[in-house]
């Protein structure tokens, strides 16, 4: 069955309720009982299949062995009777080699019973004298030990166990050797053995489907365990404000990209985007209106990338970090100027601004190149760091593309 039933919520109330109980009143209904049918299906249909493999093979050697040792008119009057079995057996076992439908499940396993149990009787009725008595009394133990290892509804049992008495009783009164009052009274006293064997089995029945309903609450709260798992792991990897990755899962991205190609990714580009005089914003405005705006710009920055691709995290106060892998430096530069343009015309006010009445972004950009010599994610970083500090220097509201010159200056800036 498929597993979004056993994840359902009223499968998971009822586990809860059925195990909230005493054991020896746990019954399975609806969903969770055809879930636990199909469950041990399976299982119950090799155990029949084996034990009516055994009778026909135990009825087949008795017979040949009877040949043998008994006079031949006796041994031949059971031999009609005891050809039951064989092909009984092979009906049943073609039926219960698949799953059917519980109906006819059910019919042919009965009538399978009813007819290996009535040829069992009949090998002593037909024998007659102290076989009689004898094949009675071995039917009932064949009847038995179906009772005890078929896993099967308990309605089922019943009807098997119902089946043996009768047949024991209406032989045993046609008995030439007993009296009336001996058959009832072996027969009662039969049942009462067969009553406990159904109680027995019963019971197992039940154990069986508690230990089902611990598989199920267990197969939940790891699902449940894994889900929150994720969650946390999420978590701890996004910026609650925007909603972007944090620094922590740029670190990991950049760390699985350099570590995928032997010297790192063939080509990639990194913008380092900073918010224009932010802090005046804030002082301005107010904080909370300062948090709105890194909402915003988080979301323009992530509508003008490649979703399936490029990675997009905020990795300081108002800093971005955007990863461009297999760009090439015109490519990378384009989708800075697409990000500082948006940003521009989304007009977000910043009255205190030195550069607009509006929100602006400063961009520093920084390549490697596929035939370019292999790079560190922190060299790179470097270089759109120091384009992003010249970005800055030469007015804002700009990108810049890392140069050996940008470098150099942010250099002398840094040890002034
Ligand atoms: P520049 O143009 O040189 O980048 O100037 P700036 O004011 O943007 O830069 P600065 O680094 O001086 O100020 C950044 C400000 O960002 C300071 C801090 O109060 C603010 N900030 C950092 N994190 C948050 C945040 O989560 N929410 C808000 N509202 N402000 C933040
Ligand atoms: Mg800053
Ligand atoms: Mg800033």
């Amino acid at each position: 069955m498929h597993l979004d039933t056993q994840d359902s919520p009223a499968i998971t109330a009822e586990v809860e309720r059925l195990l909230a109980r005493r054991t020896r009143d746990i019954r399975l209904k609806g969903d969770i009982q055809r879930l636990f049918r199909a469950r041990i299906w399976s299982q119950t249909a090799k155990i029949i299949r084996a034990w009516m493999i055994w009778v026909a093979f135990l009825d087949v050697l008795t017979l040949a062995l009877n040949m043998l040792m008994l006079p031949k008119a006796i041994a031949l009057s059971m031999l009609l009777p005891g050809a039951i079995i064989p092909p009984v057996v092979v009906a049943v076992v073609l039926v219960w080699r698949k799953p059917r439908a519980p109906w006819l499940q059910g019919a042919t396993l009965i009538a399978g019973m009813l007819l290996i149990l009535l040829s069992v009787a009949l090998v002593g009725v037909s024998a007659g004298g102290e076989f009689y008595e004898r094949h009675l009394n071995i039917m009932l133990f064949v009847a038995i030990t179906a009772i005890i290892i078929f896993g099967i509804p308990l309605a089922w049992t019943v009807t098997i166990a119902a089946l043996a008495l009768s047949l024991y009783l209406v032989f045993q009164l046609q008995n030439p050797r007993l009296e009336i009052g001996s058959a009832v009274a072996a027969t009662l006293f039969f049942a009462s053995g067969i009553f406990a064997t159904v109680a027995a089995r019963r019971t197992m029945t039940i154990l069986a489907q508690k230990t089902f309903l611990f598989e199920l609450r267990d197969r939940r709260r790891v699902a449940e365990l894994a889900q929150a798992n994720d969650q946390l792991k999420l978590l701890a990897r996004t910026d609650p404000l925007t909603g972007l990755s944090n620094r922590r899962w740029m670190t990991e991205t950049l760390d699985h990209l350099w570590s995928s190609g032997r010297k790192g990714p063939a080509a990639v580009g990194m913008l380092m985007c900073d918010i224009d005089d932010f802090k005046r914003l804030n002082d301005r405005l107010g904080h909370a209106e300062g948090d709105r705006c890194l909402v915003r710009v988080a979301g323009i920055i992530r509508d003008n990338v490649r979703h399936d691709r490029d990675h997009v995290a905020r990795y300081g106060g108002e800093e971005f970090l955007v990863l461009l892998p297999e760009v090439n430096e015109q490519e990378a530069v384009a989708v800075a100027e697409r990000i500082r343009e948006s940003v521009e015309a989304a007009a977000f006010p910043n009255p205190a601004s030195r550069v607009s009445r509006h929100v602006t972004i400063s961009i520093g950009v920084a390549v490697q190149a596929q035939a370019d010599e292999a790079r560190s994610p922190e060299q790179l970083q470097r270089q759109a760091d120091a384009a992003l500090y010249l970005a800055k220097q030469t007015g804002r509201n700009r990108v810049l593309l890392h140069s050996p010159e940008s470098t150099v200056r942010k250099n002398i800036r840094s040890t002034r």
